[in-house]
């Protein structure tokens, strides 16, 4: 008996060769240094912003090099509802524009490398499941997990390292005989492979992202294939699929960094060119004192959920990425504001090897820029858009009257500076809820009067104000010259320098009255331009605000 026939015995129904496989799956004609990049994310029915930051690295390699993107999906292990699981993380790539060039969705197949599913390529891996075994470098276990059990508590009450290897690997030394007797008498299995690593010698490798590595070899006989539904584990599924679909450059997590030497000893047994790779560190964040990696359990904004829901703009959480994956992309971006972020060249070596910082507030800032930026009818149409999905009765609210929408989201807006105040889409409802008659009549009011706050001031100002002072058609200078002749007639300065050094002096200034204004029709002392909203805001609500507060 020889290691064809286990071979034949385990896969008595695989025809094909790998030489098959290699003529089926051709280099790919693409120019010289395009990289061949993936996604491939396991359907847990959850999108980890980690993830989509590998993504946004895959996705600007393959763009700027004139290479390709593509999607696999690695549901090996799921046993979880795997088309609502795609769905999510096809939608979010696409909701940040991230569009893959092959991929398989919605039973539209798009490239010529598929399957795009593991879960649909099982014939493949069994044909280099089939050529190992042959070749020696593969066999069947029986072990039971009793006896892995065992075996690990053995190697930890000694204080050996843990695993399947070297004289613990039992089931290497089987004869061919005894091996085929086991399978025929329908015992359970799983194929493991045979290492030849020896794990006190070390060798060096290269990281894109952490340079030049020294690892001990492996030397592990771990599972490549599963017993109960036969698939892959995810080390092979690697090698045999970024073999075929030709990756050039594998973005993954650094947490898969201490499995390198098997999967470099996989390609090696198979004489394989492994890809590039590049590990990138874990997303992490402050916490009080101390920082920590951004965790699923304790941080909402892990989730890519988490944005969509906010509103944030997709161009503030892609430049937000994109400045931890690269520092200089700030600059870039600044200089090369019309530029897409896929035309920046990325380069792994500037991209911090030990933890990249992810800080919601610095994405505020850049939100709030982002937002400043776009025109009325811009964020008109994302708040709408936003809104309809997130916040019906908003919604309808803003889209009764486009224009005067508009006209609100306008305020300090064409301007050299524009002001800077929304950092997402749900916070603009609580900025300026009180410009829409409807949501200011049942909103709860707290009048936060300043400095002159008894009633009798606040009356005679207001009432002095609107019956005498107040013209919706006056241009801004008008409208401030008239606030300050108000102020001087009651007894207001307008000498803000001498109120400011001496304020117990006199009974208020210009900027006081000011806040009686603003407070009595917004309810608020802090808001954008007052004259801006007096303009807009309809005579008769004006009117109406003026009376309840009499
Ligand atoms: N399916 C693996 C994961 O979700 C992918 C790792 C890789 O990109 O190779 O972690």
């Amino acid at each position: 008996m020889t290691n064809k026939d286990l071979a034949n015995i385990i896969f008595p129904d695989i025809t094909k060769t790998i030489d098959d496989y290699k003529e089926m799956y051709p280099e790919r004609n693409l120019p010289e240094g395009a990289k061949v990049t993936r996604f491939a994310p396991s359907p847990t029915g959850y999108m980890h912003l980690g993830g989509f930051y590998g993504a946004i690295i895959d996705y600007v390699l393959a763009k700027n090099s004139n290479g390709l993107f593509y999607l696999r999906i690695e549901d090996t292990d799921t046993k979880r509802e795997v088309k609502e699981a795609v769905d999510l993380i096809v939608e979010s790539l696409n909701h940040y524009g991230i569009v893959p060039d092959e991929s398989e969705y919605n039973g539209v197949i798009k490239g010529n490398y598929g399957p795009y599913y593991q879960s649909e390529r099982k014939e493949i891996y069994h044909a280099f499941i089939k050529y190992l075994i042959e070749i020696g470098r593969a066999y069947p276990c029986f072990c039971t997990k009793e006896e892995l059990d065992e075996l690990r508590k053995h190697q930890e009450e000694r204080k050996f390292r843990t695993g399947y290897y070297g004289r613990y690997a039992k089931c290497r030394v089987l004869p061919i005989e005894k091996q085929i007797e086991k399978i025929q008498n329908g015992e359970e299995y799983v194929i493991r492979f045979k290492s030849e690593g020896n794990f006190d010698l070390k060798f060096k490798t290269d990281d894109l992202v952490k340079g030049t590595l020294e690892l001990s070899q492996n030397d592990e006989d771990f599972v490549i294939m599963k017993s109960n539904d036969k698939l892959p584990t995810y080390h092979f599924a690697h090698v045999v699929d970024d073999y075929l679909m030709h990756t050039t450059h594998v973005v993954r997590g650094e947490e898969w960094l201490s499995s390198l030497p098997k999967h470099l000893e996989l390609f090696r047994a198979f004489g394989f060119k492994a890809p590039k790779y590049i590990h990138t560190p874990l997303l992490i964040k402050k916490d009080g004192n101390s920082i920590r990696k951004i965790s699923k359990r304790k941080d909402p904004e892990a989730s890519m959920a988490y944005y969509k829901d906010k509103g944030y703009p997709t161009e503030a959480l892609v430049e937000a990425l994109m400045t931890i994956i690269n520092s200089n992309y700030e600059e870039w971006h600044t200089q090369n504001p019309d530029k897409k972020f896929d035309e920046f060249v990325y380069s792994p070596k500037k991209m911090s090897s030990s933890g990249a910082f992810f800080d919601l507030d610095k994405l505020d800032n850049i939100s709030r820029n982002i937002i400043s930026k776009m025109t009325k009818d811009e964020v008109y149409k994302n708040l709408y858009k936003w809104a309809e999905e997130y916040n019906k009765d908003f919604a309808e609210i803003i889209s009764k009257d486009v224009d005067y929408t508009k006209s609100i989201l306008n305020i300090e807006r064409e301007q050299k500076k524009p002001r800077k105040d929304y950092a997402c889409y749900s916070e603009i409802e609580s900025q300026i809820w009180y410009m829409f008659p409807e949501l200011y009549k049942n909103h709860e009011k707290n009048f936060e009067w300043g400095k002159i706050n008894s009633s009798e001031d606040i009356k005679e100002i207001i009432t002095e104000y609107f019956n005498n002072f107040f013209d919706k058609n006056d241009d801004k200078e008008t409208w401030f010259n008239k606030v300050k002749e108000l102020s001087e007639k009651l007894g207001y300065t307008t000498d803000m320098k001498a109120y400011k050094e001496n304020p117990d002096n006199f009974k208020g200034s210009v900027a006081d009255v000011s806040t009686v204004i603003r407070v009595a029709v917004t309810t608020k002392s802090m808001t954008p331009d007052l004259y801006e909203i007096l303009r807009i805001l309809p005579q008769d609500e004006l009117e109406l605000r003026v009376k309840e507060i009499m």
